[in-house]
């Protein structure tokens, strides 16, 4: 294995805590390098005193950061829904399926084209900055349908979530309860040694609070690890179902209570906040300022799917989350390395500490502020990946 450091930046994101400030959560150091020593992180410091290594990189004063950590998209599907998106957008009322029209065009989509369509937006995430990436199934919703999209994305990532409860699927449309037996029996046989996490919609319209304890204890039971989508279009149980449940992370957090904020400041159920998904549906952000000042962990990611956030631009949220939920541009940066961890319980991604793995990303920019205060700019220009330089 060889080493390389990279010199020259001008400011580097650790998340290291020990280095931590009264101002910023980011442990700054200015004038930096990073010793890279096969596919972990083996120094970071002062340039001045950077130890030798076997290959030298000057980023000529830019910012580097660690690899962003999107802990939810949902990238095995087929199809697109331009005309749902161009119509809300228009103000027209369109009476598609929503994501049952994403559920029919995979269904009918051979294994190879959902491969080389989830291949297409990790490769765009990756260019991008995102170094970490979970995907889930949920729009096959039979047990050969979702198994065979966790198969698929198990290939390409480890953090990989069954949702075969995202919605009830259309084939169950008069015996909800029945889809429930099938996603928590046979479904979950067939998709849990390709996963990782189970997740459930819990949302009027999708699963309620009894319907999701009973999905997500069967996942557990069976091995996976809990994750919730809670209080996206209303208030709800699924926030304080998941941090009863330990899920590590309720996602979308837009509709909380006073208790829902508690229980998430007090649990260590990360909140994670995707306003990719406010912004695409013109609907009101979740309030991240609220959950921070609370003390709770706070999450940024994408949730990349084809319906209500076709987004894989992580530097795009965190400028909606500076601009609009409240957040300072160095607690958006930490959330969508750092907190995107967290919400996946690693510790060897998010940040750029020696033992961690080589993931980062640089910036055409003096500063990771510029991913805020330069929104839509292409600032991302070399992303490393397990210590090789992969874009
Ligand atoms: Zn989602």
């Amino acid at each position: 294995m060889s080493s390389t450091v990279i010199t020259n930046i001008a400011s580097l994101v650790t998340n290291d805590p020990s280095r931590e400030s009264a101002d910023s959560p980011l442990g700054l150091i200015q004038h930096a390098a990073v010793v890279i020593d096969g596919d972990r992180i083996a120094w970071v410091g002062e340039s001045s005193s950077a130890p030798a290594a076997d290959n030298r990189v000057d980023v000529g004063g830019r910012a580097v950061i660690p690899g962003f950590v999107d802990s939810h998209s949902h990238l095995v599907f087929a199809g697109d829904r331009t005309q749902e998106f161009n119509a809300r957008m228009s103000g027209r009322s369109y009476s598609a399926g929503g994501i049952r029209t994403t559920v029919a065009a995979t269904r009918a989509a051979t294994d190879g084209e959902l491969e080389a369509n989830l291949v297409r937006y990790l490769s765009e995430a990756l260019r991008q900055g995102t170094t970490t990436f979970e995907t889930k199934s949920g729009y096959g919703l039979t047990v050969e349908d979702e198994a065979r999209a966790l198969r698929i994305a198990s290939a390409h990532t480890d953090e990989v979530t069954y949702l075969g409860a995202h919605i009830v699927s259309p084939d169950y449309a008069d015996d909800p309860a029945g889809y429930v037996a099938l996603v928590t029996g046979e479904m979950l046989e067939a998709c849990a040694p390709h996963a990782r996490w189970i997740d459930v919609f819990c949302e009027k319209g999708a699963f309620d609070g009894d319907q999701a304890r009973a999905v997500l204890t069967a996942g557990k039971r069976r091995g996976l690890q809990p994750r919730v989508h809670a209080n996206q279009l209303s208030y709800g149980p699924g926030v304080q179902l998941a941090v009863e449940l330990d899920a590590a992370s309720a996602d979308h957090c837009t509709h909380l209570t006073d208790a829902d904020v508690d229980a998430l400041a007090q649990g260590s159920t990360v909140a994670t906040l995707l306003p990719g998904a406010e912004f695409s549906t013109r609907a009101e952000w979740p309030n991240a300022r609220r959950l921070l000042d609370a003390g709770a962990t706070v999450a940024l990611s994408t949730d990349c799917n084809p319906g209500s956030s076709f987004t894989s631009s992580v530097p795009f949220c965190i400028a909606l989350a500076v601009r609009d939920m409240g957040m300072t541009p160095d607690e958006a940066v930490w959330s969508a390395t750092a907190g995107g961890a967290r919400a996946l319980r690693r510790t060897d991604v998010g940040r750029l500490a020696p033992g961690a793995y080589a993931d980062l990303a640089v910036l055409d920019a003096p500063s990771h502020v510029h991913l805020a205060y330069r929104p839509g700019v292409p600032l991302v220009t070399e992303v490393w990946r397990r210590g090789s330089r992969v874009a």
